[in-house]
């Protein structure tokens, strides 16, 4: 790696530091030609994991106070040399710093640039790079949880562990089919079938794990549905506001479909709020009532609002007829005012109903309880090597269709030839997975996600 890269590693914001990430050869170098120890010390006389309070300078003039820390390869996040800034956390001023270390020599870094060089380095495999950014996005306590672990190594030793055992399979079928002559055991079709079984159920249990990653790592779609005035809105707000944690805030008109992401401690919801659904003669209204059923057939999870203060009508018959399959709640909300319409016809659709006041806040946390318990939210555990992207999965499915084909080929008394070639296949999948053996462009592509400084 011949450049040596810098870029603020922290968020471009007033903060209380800033930390501008320096890495390559000529890391050292280049932040002795902008810092100034306050003891004249020089960066390239120090020990890796060692700091020095002093300045960053430009032409002679003093830009800022500020903290080097020092690591030398392959002992730093990239392996490489790496200096740390830590300034002032001052947009202008750490944007000022990081010039005078471009001055200095340094190029600016790309996306995820210092990530792809830990992997290229060989401090992480492509699996656990991936989960630096899942760490850095996650918006769920559970979301870091698993994240971390993946980072940690969880999910490669699985996929490691499988690989090695695919790999000495291959390696025994290669053996003995190129040198007859030599005293290799016989590979036995039982003995092989036994263990391409215990992969494949491996490889399955993990594909399985994929929904529960991606509740943690997306959070659960969630619709909000019923007939105008129920108490939709209200709802949402509630819940927005339950915890003080919203994430994202987008909005559309009332008559579109209103979107909130909320994080309920250890699980995110994306909740949409939709239009009220009803016949309507309005253009306008019904484009957004066309738009909340088709939302609603897309959803992961349904809170169908209805209103206790006023009897079902055939909105809210229609509303329960849309339901289907979809893992629905029934709210019954506005519960503080004094008429209840007969819910029998609610309780007979719906597997779990809800009575609250969204204006009040009563029941919150009853609906709360029952969404984590729907979506089973307790049952998964981030402390298992969860699948957590779409490239994962992929692989993972790749690879079990290969272990498939190989065990099929033993199944019908191909020719161990064939089975080596699928078993073959299959580590490629895994090496792929892990990043061992991946194209320039997989690669590019995983680092894309990332932002600069990472
Ligand atoms: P939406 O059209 O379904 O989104 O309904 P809104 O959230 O806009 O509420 C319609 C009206 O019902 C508003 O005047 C709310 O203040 C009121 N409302 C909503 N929830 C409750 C509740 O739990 N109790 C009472 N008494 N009024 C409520």
């Amino acid at each position: 790696m011949e450049t040596t890269i810098a870029a603020i590693s922290t968020a471009q914001a007033s903060a209380g530091i800033s930390v501008i990430r320096i890495s390559g050869d000529e890391a050292i170098t280049i932040a002795d030609r902008v810092f100034r120890g306050n003891n004249n010390k020089k960066l390239c006389e120090m020990k890796g994991y060692t700091c020095a309070l002093g300045g960053a300078y430009a032409d002679g003039e003093k830009l800022d106070e500020c903290i080097a820390t020092v690591f030398r390869e392959p002992h730093s996040y990239t392996g490489e040399n790496v200096v740390e800034f830590s300034c002032h956390g001052g947009v202008y001023v750490t944007a000022r710093v990081l010039r005078a270390i471009y001055d200095a020599g340094a190029q600016p870094a790309q996306a995820g640039e210092f990530t792809k060089r830990a992997f290229l380095n060989g401090k992480l495999d492509l699996i656990e790079a991936e989960a630096v950014m899942d760490i850095i996005s996650s918006r769920s306590k559970a979301g870091v949880r698993a994240a971390l672990n993946i980072k940690d190594g969880a999910l490669s030793k699985k996929i490691n562990n499988s690989k090695d055992i695919l790999l000495n399979k291959a390696a025994h079928l290669n053996a003995w089919a190129d040198y007859p002559e030599e005293d290799i055991p016989e590979v036995e079709s039982d003995e092989l079938l036994s263990a391409l079984s215990e992969v494949r159920s491996d490889l399955s249990r993990l594909i399985d794990s994929y929904d529960d990653g991606r509740i943690l790592r997306d959070g659960i779609d969630t619709v909000i549905a019923g007939k105008p005035n129920v108490g939709k809105s209200t709802l949402m707000n509630l819940l927005a506001g339950y915890d003080k944690s919203i994430v994202t805030s987008v909005a559309g008109t009332t008559r579109d479909i209103v979107e909130e992401s909320v994080s309920l401690g250890d699980i995110v919801l994306n909740l949409s709020d939709t239009a009220g659904i009803r016949e309507t003669g309005d253009e306008i209204e019904q484009i957004g009532v066309d738009k909340a059923k088709k939302r609603l057939n897309s959803a992961s999870l349904l809170l169908c609002v209805f209103d206790a203060s006023s009897e079902l009508t055939d909105e809210d018959l229609e509303i329960i007829d849309m339901v289907g399959d979809i893992p629905s709640i029934a709210v019954i909300n506005k519960c503080d005012l004094t008429k209840q319409p007969d819910d029998s016809k609610i309780k007979e659709a719906f597997g779990e109903v809800i009575y609250m006041s969204a204006k009040n806040g009563d029941g919150a946390d009853k609906l709360i309880e029952t969404v984590k318990r729907i979506c089973a939210v307790g049952n998964i555990n981030s402390a298992d090597a969860l699948i957590y992207n779409e490239r994962q999965r992929s692989l993972t499915k790749k690879t079990m269709d290969s272990v498939d084909e190989a065990i099929e080929a033993l199944h019908i008394g191909m020719t161990f030839d064939a089975v080596t070639v699928s078993i073959e296949e299959a580590v490629a999948y895994l090496c792929e997975l892990t990043g061992e053996r991946v194209t320039d462009e997989v690669v590019d592509k995983v680092f894309h996600t990332f932002c600069v400084g990472k």
